[in-house]
């Protein structure tokens, strides 16, 4: 299985638009050790022909065309993207989705409650709707595993274990009764029958026990590296949550997922959805330093790897 990271960044990006914080501004003026990172995407495919996108970032468009593999092969209209898989419905992972509106036949695995508040209570997603067949929805269930196959349906040995994350839905969504608390955040393992498994979990406030056991049975994975430290937006905003608050675990602290995971035995750990006030980006600082001491990697755009 081929999977490579578009995007490495969380929402925001890195530099953000309007954040002048000491990573942003240093970015800006050319004297980061580092690299700028577009927002959080992955894309994989179990044999380099069908192409899977985990999510659907604002930053797609871009990430599609940095990407040859993402590109159309055949025809006058084409892509070898066969299907988009949604972990939640938070704005970073599902406004790419109207980037792909271009009359193309998309087929898309999410949560019936995410694609309740997609659809029924946001207007604007009907551009998904304009033509019969546009859209093929598949209903994932917590807990239950599901296969994956080619737009035609043709299937590809690859399966999905969908986990649930204790988290809540996004602020815009959150008024909704109706909505199962279970269905709101993903955390997911894919497997392929030609070898090759890995999971994602960019979005967590802690590690349940179930999770360490999944992890240490995959080739990689693709961890929560949204902060450093628990007070970290505090610290540089002056005011706000900490990272557990809006569901991240930091990577520090005797809490933290360093601390937590290190006897994991996943042969590629990856911090990904790395938040632009992170100090792990800069690559002279002791903190990238300590990650990559204790065998993890810090996600950057073009990262790829074949498991
Ligand atoms: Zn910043």
């Amino acid at each position: 299985m081929r999977v490579k990271v578009l995007g490495a960044a969380a929402g925001g990006a890195f530099p953000q638009w309007n954040c002048a914080c000491s990573n942003c501004k240093q970015l800006r003026q050319g004297t980061f050790h580092g690299k700028a990172r577009t927002q959080a995407q992955i894309a994989f495919s179990p044999e380099g022909a069908h192409w899977f996108l985990l999510n659907a970032s604002p930053d797609l468009r871009i990430q599609i065309e940095a990407t040859p593999e993402l590109h159309p092969r055949q025809g006058s209209r084409d892509t070898p993207i066969a299907a988009i898989v949604l972990t939640c419905a938070e704005l970073d992972q599902v406004l790419g989705l109207l980037l792909l509106r271009e009359s193309q036949p998309l087929h898309v695995y999410c949560t019936e409650s995410v694609r309740r508040i997609l659809m029924e209570d946001n207007s604007m997603f009907r551009v998904l709707e304009r033509i019969p067949d546009q859209v093929r929805w598949t209903t994932i269930r917590p807990g239950v595993r599901f296969e994956m196959s080619s737009l035609a349906g043709d299937s590809l040995g690859l399966s999905c274990d969908p986990f649930v994350i204790p988290s809540g839905y996004p602020g815009y969504a959150k008024e909704k009764s109706e909505l199962h608390p279970d269905e709101a955040v993903l955390g997911l393992v894919v497997s392929s029958a030609r070898g090759g498994r890995f999971a994602y979990f960019p979005g967590t406030p802690a590690i349940r026990r179930e999770w360490r056991e999944a992890f240490n049975q995959c080739d990689a994975l693709f961890l929560d590296g949204t902060f450093w430290s628990s007070d970290e937006l505090q610290r540089v905003q002056g005011f706000g949550s900490t990272a557990e608050q809006m569901g991240h675990m930091p990577l520090s602290g005797p809490h933290g997922s360093l601390e937590t995971l290190k006897d994991l035995s996943t042969p590629r750990k990856v911090y990904f959805h790395l938040n632009n006030t992170n100090p792990v980006l800069d690559e002279s600082g002791k903190e990238y330093a300590m990650v990559r001491e204790q065998g993890w990697d810090v996600a950057y755009d073009g990262m790829e790897f074949s498991l």
